[in-house]
């Protein structure tokens, strides 16, 4: 049976994508792998869309989702796997909880994400990245 892959991608953080770029490839490439991307949009805390909504500046979760898959489907555009193995994926709420529960319904084989951002180094894997390792069903490769 094809192998299935996850590799949940945060489109605000390029360094990272650049990291699993080469790692997902080759798993890719290794027996003609479907590789499925997910960006996961976080819901507003509820503070911080009072203050934004009474400065007007609320952006409408449809325009949020919408900048957010078109980000996702470029980067996913670079990556050397055939059209017709990837395909991406939008979802709202808390990325650990979405990354897990895209992976039990596709029956993910293998999760592939980068630890954690570059910046936040007191930290050898973020909160996302932790929660994934800890709770996944399936293999995760953590690239550092
Ligand atoms: P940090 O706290 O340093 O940002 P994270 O654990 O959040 O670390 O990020 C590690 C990995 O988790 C990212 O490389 C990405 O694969 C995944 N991730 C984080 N945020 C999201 C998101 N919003 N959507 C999809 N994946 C995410």
């Amino acid at each position: 049976m094809t192998r299935t892959i996850l590799v949940p991608i945060d489109v605000s953080e390029s360094d990272l994508t650049q990291r699993v770029v080469s790692h997902v490839e080759s798993q890719a490439h290794i027996d003609d792998a479907r590789v499925h991307f997910l960006t996961v949009v976080p819901s507003f805390p509820y503070y911080a869309s009072l203050g934004l909504a009474q400065s007007g500046q609320l952006p409408s979760m449809d325009d949020l989702q919408r900048e957010a898959i078109s980000k996702l489907k470029e980067i996913a555009a670079q990556f050397q796997i055939p059209d017709d193995r990837k395909q991406t994926h939008i979802a709202e709420g808390s990325p650990k909880d979405k990354i897990l529960e895209l992976a039990t319904t596709l029956s993910a084989d293998l999760i592939i994400l980068a630890s954690h951002r570059p910046d936040m180094s007191t930290w050898l894997l973020g909160s996302n990245a932790a929660a994934v390792v800890r709770h996944a069903k399936c293999s995760v490769l953590v690239v550092r």
